[in-house]
């Protein structure tokens, strides 16, 4: 048995409010919880998104009811809202901005990006999709105005990109998800329409760059981004997966193949996490972990609403035992222990 402290995933969709039938603040922080994820950090792309100060109160009310874990929350923009940002500028963990296209129409092009990045507050940093195409000019840009860069998601192209600012001193920092750890534009063919992602998969060369350069990287983010398995076969499949579950189990088995130790899960998974968005932790949350335990993952054992994973049907080693927020015990042997409303709204420190 090994014991970490409580996880910090940084980037999650839990589409409460406006989208529950895919998940909601409760389904969404059992399973963050049942995956070794004591801390959450919400994206603001609701369907309604997170634009202003009122926005973001009445989702934090909804959340104060339901959620298992403790969440934070991220700030949205289009360019439009500048007005809010010293108002929410205590509340949030971020700015999130998209400069390539995923699911929403929330694009906004290099200009608009340099017009927000002038008027954020420098507390928290700026988070960018921001792909090979955009990502250098973003980083520049971001350098100019002195905001601190968080970029999502990384392939190799950004990985290399990212390396080549920090040797020159740049504020940038990066996560990669599992999913572009272990899968492959060739594994994933066998998803169908239950691959589709962005950012998109790339060869097993390029996953490779990313495992040899894992020192390099900041941190791991899940990107849990649910869709009902409808939507997923609808013809025109949403973007993305949920993540939260399977994280863990991946990583260690990824120890055990020698991959990864221990101590990368802990910077990568919590340390890292915690200080480039000034999470307080806490040594009475912590997790309790069988490393030797074989399982298979499958979707009918999952806790997230939309109940299916790209990962359903792999055989892991190593497994979440008991967790532990705050001083009480949370979960044990796959069973939730406390009621929707337990978890904390979280605020930088
Ligand atoms: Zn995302």
């Amino acid at each position: 048995m090994i014991t970490l402290p409580g996880l910090i995933d940084p980037h999650v969709h839990l589409r409460d409010p406006g989208q529950t039938h895919k998940e909601d603040f409760t389904t969404g922080t059992m399973a963050a919880l049942a995956g070794g994820f004591t801390t959450i950090l919400d994206m603001p792309n609701n369907a309604i998104p997170i634009t202003t100060l009122d926005l973001l109160t009445s989702k934090e009310k909804i959340a104060k009811k339901k959620i298992v874990c403790d969440v934070g929350f991220y700030f949205g923009s289009l360019g439009d809202n500048l007005t809010e940002f010293k108002k929410v500028q205590n509340k949030v963990f971020g700015l999130k901005l998209f400069l390539n296209q995923t699911t929403g129409n929330y694009t906004i092009n290099p200009d608009t990006f340099q017009k927000i990045c002038a008027a954020w507050p420098k507390t928290t940093p700026i988070l960018v999709h921001a792909e090979q195409d955009i990502l250098e000019e973003a980083i520049n840009i971001a350098h100019a105005t002195n905001q601190r860069l968080h970029v999502c998601h990384i392939g190799s192209s950004e990985l290399q990109i990212i390396i080549n600012a920090k040797e020159k001193g740049l504020q940038v920092t990066c996560g990669v998800t599992p999913h572009h750890l272990f899968l492959t534009e060739k594994k994933v063919e066998l998803l169908g329409a239950y691959g589709n992602v962005k950012p998109s998969f790339k060869s097993q060369k390029d996953v490779d760059f990313l495992w040899k350069n894992i020192d390099k990287i900041d941190l791991i983010e899940s990107d849990h981004a649910p869709h009902t398995k409808e939507e997923k076969e609808s013809g025109q499949p949403p973007f993305g997966f949920p993540g939260l579950e399977t994280t863990l189990p991946l990583l260690l088995t990824a120890v055990h193949q020698k991959k990864l130790t221990i101590p990368d899960i802990k910077r990568l998974c919590h340390d890292k996490p915690a200080k480039i968005f000034d999470i307080k932790t806490d040594p009475q949350t912590y997790i309790e972990i069988d490393e030797q335990e074989e399982w298979t993952i499958k979707n009918e054992n999952l806790l997230t609403k939309c109940a299916w994973s790209p990962f359903s049907g792999w055989k892991v080693k190593g497994k979440v035992k008991k967790v532990f927020l705050h001083g009480t015990k949370v979960f044990e042997d796959g069973k939730i222990l406390v009621k929707p409303g337990f978890g904390n709204i979280l605020k930088p420190v």
